[in-house]
């Protein structure tokens, strides 16, 4: 137990029946709950209403994974018990009600970005790099989550308020009724909408490239400058000088907010559910194109042309649509190959169990 932290019961931090339920599900009636706060290198700060503790994995869990996905993320609820005060080991993961995800690296590794997230906030700003493609992104990637996005316009202080106006058209036409949030967190303008549009017990991720304002936006609501490297004041040097990727904080009114700091670019994964609910006016007209495989970038009989043609449809949005989707296949492919691997793992996984088995280790 952690005494020099501020008591938050389970229910404001986000657990609720749906939890509940899985926790029964998994029989893990001896372990308490607990939910994941900042992910460091092979170690998590979880906490829950008796206080925050340094958590690891067992290893028995390491050991049945196969891939990051079955690791905790920050926002999961999992299964401890308490070691020692402040210190804790993860049994389980319970059942995520939503996985905002997205590719990385080289080799289209898929990374959680956060889960159990309610509403996703995707923040751009106006202003030099000023990019719709790029929010584009972000809301394909909330959307293929579950996740509902509202759109944040930052650093309105930079622009007219006729260029806001312009802004903010340009986005209802192409974004169609995502609610739209225009702030400064140099000024405080929307400050107070935005406040508004977050409940207690309820969680929030800031998408959106490093830049934009997200951690100057957080530290607005929090009321104070948080600073990100913070030490984890658990009485010991780990994870002290370590970057951590996500990290959650506790509003005032109860709301619950991730920043997700370094995040330069965003990569699709196999969002095709995500961007097709995006580009609804597109689906519609694909489903009346002459070909039902029709790829709409020359076939003959293609309503989706058609209607870039005739200007009902937005250019923007169109070779965005396209660019997404090459994305989205590229990424199913290098999927496949990574399933077959994940297969090569679980083999070898088959096959050293089996050869503890034979050397005396019965609880293999
Ligand atoms: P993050 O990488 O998305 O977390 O962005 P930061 O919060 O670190 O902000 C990046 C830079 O933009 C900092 O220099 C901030 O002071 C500045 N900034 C953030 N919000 C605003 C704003 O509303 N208006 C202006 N003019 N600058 C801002
Ligand atoms: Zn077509």
């Amino acid at each position: 137990m952690n005494s020099k932290i501020e008591k938050i019961k389970n229910e404001d931090l986000g657990y609720d029946a749906f939890f509940e339920s899985g926790r029964r599900e998994l029989e893990s009636n001896d372990f308490s709950v607990a939910r994941v706060a900042v992910e460091y290198k092979g170690a998590y700060k979880v906490r829950n209403e008796n206080g925050e503790y340094l958590a690891k994995v067992t290893g028995k869990q390491m050991f049945e994974s196969s891939s990051r996905e079955d690791f905790p993320a920050v926002g999961d609820w999992v299964t401890i018990t308490e070691l020692e005060p402040e210190r804790a080991v993860i049994h389980g993961i319970l059942p995520r009600k939503t996985m905002i995800k997205r590719k990385h690296g080289k080799r289209d590794e898929t990374q959680i970005i956060a889960t159990n997230i309610n509403v996703a906030f995707v923040v751009e700003a106006v202003g030099r790099d000023y990019n719709l493609n790029r929010f584009e992104r972000y809301l394909a990637i909330a959307d293929d989550g579950g996740v509902k996005p509202v759109i944040i316009l930052n650093k309105t202080d930079l622009i007219s308020k006729e260029e806001l106006d312009l802004k903010i058209a340009e986005l209802k036409k192409r974004f169609g009724d995502t609610e739209i949030i225009a702030t400064s967190a140099k000024n405080s303008e929307g400050l107070k909408e935005l406040k508004a549009r977050i409940s207690k017990g309820k969680t929030y991720c800031f998408l959106g490239s490093s830049g934009v304002g997200k951690s100057s936006l957080i530290n607005e609501l929090l009321g104070e400058k948080v600073i990100k490297t913070e030490d984890i004041s658990l009485g010991t040097n780990r994870g002290k000088h370590t970057t951590t990727n996500r990290e959650m904080y506790f509003l005032k009114n109860g709301g619950i907010v991730i920043d997700n700091p370094g995040m330069r670019g965003v990569g699709m994964t196999n969002t095709s559910v995500g961007i097709n609910n995006l580009f609804d006016q597109i689906t519609a007209l694909s489903k009346k194109c002459k070909f039902s495989d029709c790829a709409h970038i020359s076939e003959p009989g293609c309503k989706v042309l058609s209607a870039l043609k005739s200007g009902e449809l937005d250019k923007g949005k169109y070779l965005n649509y396209i660019n997404l989707k090459k994305e989205a296949e590229h990424y199913e492919l290098t999927n496949l190959e990574k399933r077959k691997k994940d297969r090569e793992f679980g083999k070898f996984i088959k096959k050293a169990k089996k050869e503890l088995r034979e050397h005396g280790h019965k609880n293999y």
